[in-house]
């Protein structure tokens, strides 16, 4: 914990809910929902005209369906959001060069490295102000909230108490006042489970926490968790913001006698990977946004395959499911002879239950985005296309052998709306002409 409040989190508001909303006017001030569209798709991000029917992230689109029928429910487009996600990093970046991004939304910013040299209350605010207004201007109109406190935990959690669109700067010294009414779920790595130990003992607040001893908590949660928990009900963190996070990771990989062939063991070993690697990021309270795979071939040729998510994780399933999504596009067929699982682009800020398997096991999922089959036509709610005569629009819906499309972007009004056969050849997906790749190497800048 410092002095002085200088450590800022950013959090853009509905990020991709917002990024829609810009890019398809005739769904501003309208409820959207963001996510898997498909039987077994979960809400990835809904707009606050969504939030006010009950929709939230990680619920089934079945139940958001339910609750708010007359949204507009789109399958996303990651490349949107990578690229206005890097138009606020790099905004972000000309702030101050220690700059720690969690996810595409989400980062902490070290302002002792800012070239602010007043880090008092009132010039930190008028500070933060001014970088909300220089996002909005960066991202064509999207809202970003923003805290401001002597900790990365007090900044995260003083940004969320605003939103959207807020400003919260801790003043130092308050630290705790703020944080005894809290529920014990405010602290990082308590997710249901560990909140519903907790409860068994009679602590629901910071402050029932506060009253626990160091000794106590260790017995409870172990000793890595305990000693956490006990700091952080005190509002102790030390954690620095750390720039460069890309290049930590955590693997795990095994070598075989035998040239493996068999492409279901190959996927269990991924599997079982996968769990170890995921066991060691909890260990050690971390999460990461990139999974790899490393296949070495029977003539010794290793392959490394990558694929980068929206936001941190630290799930087994999500890790191995991604692993095995990896493996599929390979040819293995000469055999194999090492296989590995690996994380990077970790953060130390776990944004699921440090502490178990929860039902909330699917939050990560990302929308169905950028499926690479480029043989067979898919018109996802909410992709961009573009047609030889009416220009670029969004696919509004299909089905039965027919593509609707309104004809619209950022730059124009609300447009029209078109009926077309799916495989009319006039109509096909638009791609930004230099979006990244899958692995996200950053454009040039
Ligand atoms: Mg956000």
């Amino acid at each position: 914990m410092r002095g002085e409040a200088s450590v800022l989190h950013l959090d853009l508001d509905a990020f991709f809910a917002a990024v829609e909303q810009r890019d398809k006017p005739s769904l501003r001030g309208k409820p959207v929902v963001v996510g898997g569209v498909g039987g077994r798709g979960v809400v990835s991000t809904a707009s606050y005209e969504a939030r006010v029917y009950g929709v939230r992230s990680a619920m089934s689109t079945r139940e958001a369906r339910a609750r708010c029928p007359h949204a507009a429910f789109l399958s996303g487009r990651f490349h949107a959001y990578r690229d206005t996600s890097e138009r606020v990093m790099r905004l972000l970046r000309d702030v101050s060069p220690l700059v720690e991004p969690l996810s595409l939304d989400e980062a902490f910013v070290d302002l002792a490295r800012s070239d602010l040299d007043d880090l008092s209350v009132p010039s930190v605010t008028a500070f933060a102000e001014r970088l909300r207004e220089r996002v909005v201007e960066a991202t064509g109109g999207l809202t970003a909230s923003v805290g401001v406190g002597t900790s990365k935990f007090i900044a995260k959690v003083a940004s969320d108490l605003d939103k959207p669109d807020g400003l919260v700067v801790v003043a130092p010294g308050t630290e705790q006042d703020l944080l005894r009414p809290m529920p014990v779920r405010v602290i990082p790595g308590v997710g249901p489970a560990t909140a519903e130990r907790l409860r068994r003992v009679g602590v629901h607040t910071v402050a029932d926490l506060e009253q626990i001893s160091e000794e106590e908590m260790v017995r409870l949660l172990g000793k890595a968790s305990g000693h956490w928990l006990y700091s952080l009900a005190r509002a102790r963190d030390d954690r620095p913001v750390v720039a460069e996070r890309e290049a930590k990771s955590v693997s795990v990989e095994g070598t075989y006698d035998t040239d493996l062939t068999d492409r279901r063991l190959m996927e269990s070993l991924l599997t079982r990977q996968a769990g170890e690697v995921s066991g060691r990021l909890r260990k050690h309270g971390l999460s990461g946004r990139t999974v790899t795979i490393k296949v070495r071939l029977h003539d010794f040729t290793t392959l490394n395959r990558s694929t980068t998510l929206g936001s941190p994780t630290d799930s087994p399933a999500t890790i191995a499911r991604l692993a095995r999504s990896l493996l599929a596009d390979l040819d293995t067929s000469g055999g194999v002879r090492l296989l590995g699982v690996g994380v990077s682009g970790l953060a130390d800020w776990v944004q699921e239950d440090l502490f178990g398997e929860t039902a909330e096991e699917e939050v990560e999922e990302l929308p169905e985005v950028e499926v690479p089959h480029h043989s067979r036509r898919t018109w996802a709610p909410g992709m961009d296309v573009v047609h030889t005569e009416m220009g670029r629009g969004w696919v509004w819906g299909s089905g039965r052998g027919v593509v609707t499309v309104r004809f619209e972007t950022a730059e124009t009004p609300a447009g029209p709306v078109r009926s077309y056969a799916m495989d009319d050849p006039e109509l096909s997906p638009w791609r930004p002409p230099e979006s990244t790749d899958e692995t996200g190497s950053p454009p040039p800048a």
